[in-house]
């Protein structure tokens, strides 16, 4: 099932190239009162609303998705993890490029895992809106998964049971000196979308091509067999340290081929049975 968000917070059921309003679905989510739980409600509750969109659909009217602005599916995450060079040739890029990269790569087993600001998100319909123009702003493709239940100290052979479903994310990243988590959390610099699919329908994440264009250029191709940390092993990695909670993010990183973007690029952003989203760049 591929579930958005979009326009208004419309809930959408994607079918083929429409969109099917089932945004009454969401009178199930419960009512809560402060302090709210963490994590993310429309993620928390999936399986019961994905029974109420199959039961709404029939009758759910559609539209072009083309005509639709796409938020990202995830509204609420209490954090997004990314995962830093975590394929061989874009360490090896990172490396051969200090006067970008401007700071000493080390491999994932010694960096660990970082958080972007939940505050950078937007999805596919929003755009990126450029701060900083005058320094180098990157797109890196990555396959993210969405975790689906808390999540605490999971070993990696259990790992994938705590996944909701998957979406193509953009990292967007200012390029420069400061802290990974600092450079990537300006707002819009999170791109996830264009919906989020189930994870029933994403067989095995390990073996799934990803890919992006800038003006209808070809910047990245790789695929999540070539992770250095698979996506079980970031689980494992990242809630031997904190819980995941409903909703939270998992960036599982980019390949090489990371380059600059400026306002007026349009970016194509795909990954292998998740889904292809087209995002616009723009100044802020
Ligand atoms: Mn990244």
């Amino acid at each position: 099932m591929r579930i958005c968000r979009f326009d208004d917070n419309r809930l959408g059921l994607v079918r083929e190239d429409r969109v099917h309003d089932v945004t009454d679905a969401l009178s199930l989510l419960p009512s809560l009162r402060w302090p709210y739980p963490q994590g993310d409600q429309l993620i928390a509750n999936l399986e019961a609303l994905t029974a109420r969109i199959a039961e709404l659909a029939p009758r759910a009217p559609g539209r072009p998705i083309a005509a639709v602005k796409l938020l990202s599916p995830v509204a609420n995450p209490s954090k997004v993890v990314a995962a830093p060079v975590n394929y061989q040739k874009h360490f090896d890029e990172a490396k051969a490029q200090t006067e970008v990269f401007n700071q000493d790569v080390k491999t994932i087993d010694k960096l660990g895992l970082f958080l972007k600001a939940s505050s950078s998100i937007v999805g596919s319909g929003e755009g990126v809106a450029l701060r900083m123009e005058d320094r180098r702003n990157d797109h890196e493709v990555e396959l993210v998964a969405v975790i689906g239940r808390k999540a605490d100290r999971v070993p990696r052979e259990r790992a994938l049971d705590y996944v909701a479903g998957y979406a193509v994310g953009l990292d967007m990243t200012v390029r420069g000196s400061e802290d990974r988590s600092f450079r990537k959390s300006v707002d819009s610099y999170t791109v996830i979308g264009p919906w989020l699919i189930t994870a029933d329908e994403v067989p095995e994440p390990g073996a799934l091509d990803l890919r992006i264009t800038v003006n209808g250029e070809l910047r990245q191709h790789s695929n999540t067999r070539l992770l250095v940390f698979d996506l079980p092993r970031l689980i494992e990695y990242a809630s031997a340290f904190y819980t995941l909670y409903p909703g939270d993010l998992i960036m599982t990183g980019t390949p090489q081929g990371v380059g600059p973007v400026v306002a007026g690029d349009v970016m194509e952003a795909s990954v292998e049975g998740v889904g292809v989203m087209r995002v616009s760049v723009r100044s802020a």
